[in-house]
């Protein structure tokens, strides 16, 4: 067996947090994800938004996950010699003269304290070209978007060179603590402690099955870009429009809580979602668009808790098992801070933050 720190399994944006946080800490590592193409981060759009929902409130904790979000990911970028990261302010078109009220009020006179502090400026409407926004817009900052593709899979090559990595499907009912390692004998590792990042998949085996995650799908599509829209920025309307590097648009994002799988088929519940979020997309614009050719229909379940928190921390009765989950919509702008804050509990033993651990009690929502 080979004998190192850390175990890690699913390498998303929890596993790959955790992977890059511990190697910075100079651990021995084993990852083991299945590599799937359509996993939650490979489809996810990177999205990482200071302001968010219909009460313009600031996204939860903004200042310490984005913090530490703003110096990870361009950190990795700088030892992989990638890009992946672009930082730059993200569009807001309000969708009600409320909204627009409601902004003016809690963000136009707001003064930025530091770089990390969210504000929200109004636009002209003339610098919008062609978008529909009868009651105007803003520009918010610090805002930001990961290519998750790229990230994770220059994240899963590096530790592959550094026989870090292994593809493969893990039983994690096979994972064994003896009480003083852990151990998961297909792939021939023993380790110090296993962390769980599995996403959703978490609830299919004995350890955190309890996990009180409450997942939604979400769809996304890519669009051949039509010849008179210009879109440079994130674009947060009926539905958020985002200008790929190679000169795409992706648009979504649907939320349901009762489909829960990733499959995109013919069922009339999956046409339905895509044809929504393309009526979704014409309303951006100010009269009728070339229609839209749609490249890629895309779907995953995001791993979402009740309270919309992330779920970390250790196992009932196992003190070498842990998991990070939980990161519902966020997972780009939480999972940098979220990982550090969970290995200081499995190297120092550190207290959890009651918000974030799993086992807080949570008012759960009953199934509809
Ligand atoms: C349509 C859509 C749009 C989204 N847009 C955004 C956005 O703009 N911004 C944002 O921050 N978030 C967004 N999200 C949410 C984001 O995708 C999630 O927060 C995040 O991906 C969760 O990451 P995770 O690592 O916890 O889970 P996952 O991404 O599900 O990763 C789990 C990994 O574990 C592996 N795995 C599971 N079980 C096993 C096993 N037994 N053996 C081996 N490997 C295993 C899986 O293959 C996978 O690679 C979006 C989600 C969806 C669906």
């Amino acid at each position: 067996m080979k004998s190192v720190d850390l175990l890690i399994v699913g390498c998303g944006l929890a596993g790959s947090a955790i992977a890059w946080q511990a190697h910075r800490r100079g651990m021995s590592i084993a990852i083991a994800d299945r590599n799937e193409l359509q996993s939650c981060s490979m489809v996810a759009a990177g999205l990482v938004t200071p302001i968010t929902g219909s009460r313009a409130a600031a996204s939860w904790e903004w200042h310490l996950f984005f913090s530490e979000a703003s110096h990870f990911y361009p950190w990795i970028e700088e030892k992989l010699h990638g890009r992946f990261w672009y930082s730059e302010p993200a569009i807001r078109i309000f969708l009600s003269e409320m909204e627009r009220i409601q902004f003016e009020q809690k963000w136009f006179s707001k003064t930025s304290l530091s770089p990390t502090t969210p504000t929200a400026a109004p636009i002209e409407t003339t610098s919008l070209s062609g978008i529909h926004a009868p009651w105007g817009g803003c520009s918010m900052s610090p805002a930001a978007r990961l290519d998750t593709h790229a990230y994770l899979s220059k994240t899963r090559e590096f530790f592959k060179n550094r026989t870090e990595y292994h593809e493969c499907d893990v039983d994690c009912d096979s994972i064994v603590d003896n009480g003083s390692r852990v151990q998961l004998s297909s792939i021939g590792i023993s380790a110090d402690a296993v962390i769980l990042c599995q996403g959703v998949e978490s609830r299919k085996n004995q350890w955190f099955a309890e996990l009180p995650l409450h997942p939604a799908r979400g769809d996304i599509l890519t669009l051949e870009k039509p010849r008179q829209v210009e879109v440079e920025r994130v674009v947060h309307h009926n539905v958020w429009v985002v200008p790929t590097i190679d000169g795409k648009l992706k648009i979504g994002a649907t939320y349901n809580r009762h489909t829960l799988d990733g499959i995109v088929d013919n069922r009339p519940e999956v046409l339905s979602w895509k044809s929504e979020l393309i009526r979704r997309w014409e309303g951006v614009f100010e009269g009728n668009i070339q229609s839209s050719v749609v490249l890629d229909h895309q779907a995953a379940v995001r791993p979402a808790s009740y309270d919309r928190h992330p779920l970390i921390g250790r196992h009932i009765a196992s003190s070498r098992v842990f998991c990070l989950n939980g990161l519902g919509s966020k997972g780009t702008l939480m999972a940098p801070a979220l990982a550090r804050i969970v290995l200081s509990t499995i190297l120092n033993g550190d207290a959890l933050p009651p918000q974030l651990d799993w086992q807080r009690p949570l008012r759960r929502i009953k199934k509809t």
